[in-house]
């Protein structure tokens, strides 16, 4: 039986970060990477079936509730805006040793704005806007409530709006759009180049046995031939995405006991015309309706994929019982176990508000989709726009002591005891936060080599180990060399208002 250092399940952004990270830091490692699709980032990575959006909590009002006394908490914020920093000095490190192509290829400046109508939601944004602003994470973030002003960064959402309509914006130019396809791609692709790893397309991982010795077997289906064959491994990645639940469950970890999903499929609108689309610049996002998904809060994005331009409306929550966008409706019956069906209902019983908002969403006519639309750009006409069908997202349930089983909106990571097995579930923040991700797996599959690799993470990630929301010249310093790098705008020095 062939065997390996390491087999990573799945062609996404996960995976391709783990096993690009990895090779960095143990050169001599044995890689086998297995995709079932015929070629990478054909599921959630894919930049059709995201939003790309590099998630930096700059727009996203969903990082900053409210509290109860009325104040507004930015330490979630802070946290997804410096993981995203990793990220993005990762990606420099890349770009720099010719790893990844030119910048442009992926990652491009678009400012974020977070855009509310009414007197309350006007309020929180100015309470957001000052709790934010005072940290130098959030250094440059600017705020308006004038039509004017509001005007010039977002025309299309300005045009035929009511001049009386108490609105507000806050707008922060360092957003970033993310071709996370892209990014997926070029580290495969170099990944294909080095010794000892191989990267099998149309190949399905369909089950995992753990040995007396700690080692897994991994069975593998060459979907071309039809040929199985097993495989030894050290170490085991499930990179899946919404397939990764079925393996974790397959591995029979007791960590992984109690674990299901809940699919939330996507929808989003999308626009070519290029006077429209090169009429806006900016990821526009609003507030979320009452049970909505965290991650289901409308925007209006300028996307840049294949060095074209468009506009991305949505997304619109749906429901489906798939947990892959190419999986099967099989997917959600078949996860339920004897050890998740107490999890499952108790998320069934306490998420009524979500349940409304997703029956809602099914129901909705298109004319109402566009109604949606024109909350955000009143003049939209449905004739330049098209539906595109997005990602799955399995929304992880996990067991809870007090409720018997919580909702988690995040991304999780669950791994084994002996530190043989780990796997991703859940979406956002998602591929903006994969290299924080594997700085984590890394704790948890390699923590005896870790301290020795702490140089090299230096020279990949220079903030490694330190707090760039801790320490603002570390942060600035940090920022400054990443926008050098990736041709990002850099903070400005002066906080506007
Ligand atoms: C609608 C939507 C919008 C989003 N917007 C954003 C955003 O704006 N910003 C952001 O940062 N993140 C966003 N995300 C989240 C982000 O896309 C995901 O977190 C990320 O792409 C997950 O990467 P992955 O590698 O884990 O999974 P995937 O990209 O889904 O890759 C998993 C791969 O595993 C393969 N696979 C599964 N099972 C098996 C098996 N048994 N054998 C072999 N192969 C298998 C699948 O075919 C797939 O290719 C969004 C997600 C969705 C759905």
């Amino acid at each position: 039986m062939k065997s390996c250092d390491l087999v990573l399940v799945g062609g996404g952004i996960m995976s391709a970060t783990l096993a690009a990270m990895i090779k960095e830091l143990r050169p001599e490692m044995s890689i086998e990477i297995f995709e079932q699709l015929g070629s990478p980032a054909e599921e959630s990575s894919n930049a059709w079936n995201n939003a790309g959006t590099g998630h930096a909590a700059l727009c996203e009002l969903n990082y900053t509730p409210q509290n109860a006394d009325g104040s507004v908490g930015i330490s979630r914020a802070l946290v997804v805006n410096t993981q995203y920093d990793l990220s993005r000095q990762f990606w420099a490190y890349m770009v720099g040793k010719g790893a990844m192509d030119a910048p442009d290829t992926f990652i491009h400046d678009v400012p974020h704005i977070s855009f509310v109508w009414g007197e309350e939601n006007v309020a929180f944004l100015r309470k957001r806007f000052d709790a934010m602003s005072a940290h130098h994470c959030f250094a440059g973030m600017e705020y308006s409530e004038d039509h004017a002003v509001l005007s010039e960064w977002m025309p299309l959402i300005m045009e035929g709006r009511d001049p009386a309509q108490k609105i507000a914006a806050t707008r922060m130019l360092t957003g970033t759009d993310v071709d996370y396809g892209a990014v997926t791609r070029q580290l495969l692709a170099q990944l294909q180049k080095q010794n000892d790893v191989t990267i099998s397309y149309s190949h399905h991982v369909s089950n995992l046995t753990k040995n007396a010795d700690g080692t897994w077997n991994v069975s593998v289906k060459d979907l071309t031939s039809g040929a199985t064959r097993t495989l030894a491994a050290k170490t085991v990645f499930l990179g899946a995405g919404g397939g990764a639940l079925k393996l974790l469950q397959q591995s029979g970890i007791p960590e992984g006991k109690g674990f299901g999903g809940f699919p939330v499929s996507g929808i989003f609108l999308r626009c070519e015309n290029q006077a429209i689309v090169d009429r806006h610049h900016a990821k526009v996002y609003g507030k979320a309706s009452v049970g909505a998904p965290p991650m289901s809060v409308p925007h209006l994005d300028s996307r840049f994929v294949d060095g074209k331009r468009s506009l991305l409306f949505g997304p619109y929550a749906g429901f489906s019982t798939k947990f892959l966008k190419h999986g099967s409706l099989g997917d959600l019956f078949g996860s339920i176990k004897s050890d998740n069906i107490g999890p499952l209902l108790a998320v069934g019983r306490d998420n009524f508000d979500l349940t409304k908002y997703l029956v809602g969403q099914v129901l909705e006519s298109k004319e109402s989709k566009y109604a949606s639309l024109r909350e955000y750009f009143p003049d939209a006409d449905p004739k330049d726009w098209n539906f595109i069908v997005a990602g799955q997202r399995v929304q992880v349930i996990m067991p809870d002591e007090k409720a018997g089983g919580k909702l988690q909106f995040g991304t999780e990571v669950v791994s084994a005891a002996d530190g043989s097995l780990a796997a991703v579930l859940g979406a956002s923040p998602g591929a903006s936060v994969a290299v924080a991700v594997m700085l984590d797996i890394f704790k948890r599959l390699y923590a005896s080599e870790l301290p020795q690799w702490s140089e090299k993470l230096t020279t990949m990630i220079p903030s490694y180990g330190r707090s760039l929301a801790d320490d603002a010249a570390l942060c600035s310093r940090v920022r400054d060399h990443v926008a050098e790098v990736l041709h990002l705008a850099k903070v400005p020095a002066k906080i506007g208002t």
